[in-house]
């Protein structure tokens, strides 16, 4: 884990269970104090150590020298009249910001989350990663993301996706310790078959990722169907090229047993064409998968277009070859609900 402390004491929030019971024994304290605060922690979700009401004053004095309690801020939080998505920007106590959005489906509400401040990966068509990369969150906020939105919001969050701002595969520990935090019987208790973790294609790490068989969807930012088109798109292709990532896609299903889902952002005049239904549904073939096509949204910076029409008629073309393939249904289009656009407007 990086970033665990704040001078000498530790990001409680960022803690397993585990960490905290030898952390309280090596304090003198009985292992089932560590049960109670990550209670209070994760269940409860106070936000101060003088609201653990069940300790006595001494310890939670004893706690405050030993640990901090993260905190995020809401700086903004919009709510879209079209449907029910809400955004919220969230200042970090760096002063850094990141953005996380709240949508509504039949199946519940979803909560996108993200990993990092900024991103690395630099492809082209996304606002996330034009500023550049300040650096990866910790566990817990990742974890505050959740728990923030649910308290101001009001609602309750039955999935999740890590789609927001970062690449959670270039973040993986905490990344895992938050998946862990999130699934763990004494916090939230959510199961990780109502997470999706979304990938520019990191190879190396889908493998790992695999080994953890933690049950979670993976989902693959693929976006073009040629090396030439994706390696101009997305850079990281330049370092995994496509036929590197499936082979790590049919091993992630052979390990998991958990379909794939792949994101294709259809642009129009660069991987619209009939050529790239047959390559995809080539690429595709013999593996248990979903493929979501999603017009490419606008950003500023950048002169890609597309349309919903664009992506229904890709998506029919799909369908034609057999290849089991949605539009993702566009939420909260007039807060700007794509990642990375609001933090933009807000830095500069
Ligand atoms: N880094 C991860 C997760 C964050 S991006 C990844 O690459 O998957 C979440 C998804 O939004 C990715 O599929 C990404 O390619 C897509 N995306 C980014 N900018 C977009 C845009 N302007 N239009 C459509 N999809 C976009």
């Amino acid at each position: 884990m990086n970033i665990l402390t704040d001078n000498a004491r530790l990001d409680i929030l960022s803690m397993s269970l585990e960490e905290l019971t030898d952390k309280m024994l090596g304090l003198g304290e009985k292992s089932f104090r560590a049960s109670q605060i990550y209670e209070w922690l994760h269940q409860k979700r106070v936000r101060e150590f003088s609201e653990m009401t069940n300790l006595s004053l001494a310890l939670r004095n004893k706690l405050s020298n030993e640990f901090y309690i993260e905190k995020l801020s809401c700086v903004r939080n919009l709510k879209s009249s079209l449907d029910e998505t809400e955004k919220f920007l969230f200042e970090l106590s760096d002063g850094n910001h990141i953005e996380t959005v709240l949508m509504s489906y039949e199946h519940g509400d979803s909560l996108c989350v993200s990993t990092q401040v900024g991103c690395k990966m630099g492809c082209r068509f996304c606002a996330s990663t034009i500023a550049g990369f300040k650096r990866s969150l910790k566990p817990s906020e990742i974890l505050l993301q959740l728990y923030e939105a649910e308290r101001i919001s009001g609602r309750k969050v039955s999935s999740i996706v890590l789609m927001g701002i970062g690449e959670p595969l270039d973040n993986f520990d905490n990344v895992v310790r938050f998946l862990e935090l999130l699934s763990s019987e004494k916090g939230t208790n959510m199961s990780l078959r109502h997470v999706s973790l979304s990938t520019c294609g990191l190879v190396d790490k889908i493998y790992e990722l695999a080994e953890l068989n933690l049950g979670l969807t993976l989902s693959i930012s693929l976006h073009a169907t040629t090396d030439e088109k994706r390696s101009a798109l997305m850079p990281v292709n330049k370092r995994y090229n496509i036929s590197e990532l499936m082979k790590a896609c049919r091993d992630y299903f052979a390990t998991t047993g958990r379909r794939i889902s792949f994101e294709y952002s259809l642009i129009d005049g660069t991987n619209d064409t009939m050529e790239d239904a047959k390559a995809l549904a080539k690429l595709v073939s013999g593996m248990p998968s979903h493929i979501n096509v999603i017009p490419i949204n606008k950003i500023k910076e950048r002169d890609y277009h597309s349309s919903r029409t664009a992506a229904e008629g890709f998506c029919k073309k799909l369908q034609g070859l057999g290849v089991n393939a949605t539009v993702r249904r566009t939420l909260g289009a007039d807060i700007d609900a794509a990642c990375g656009q609001l933090r933009r407007e807000y830095e500069i």
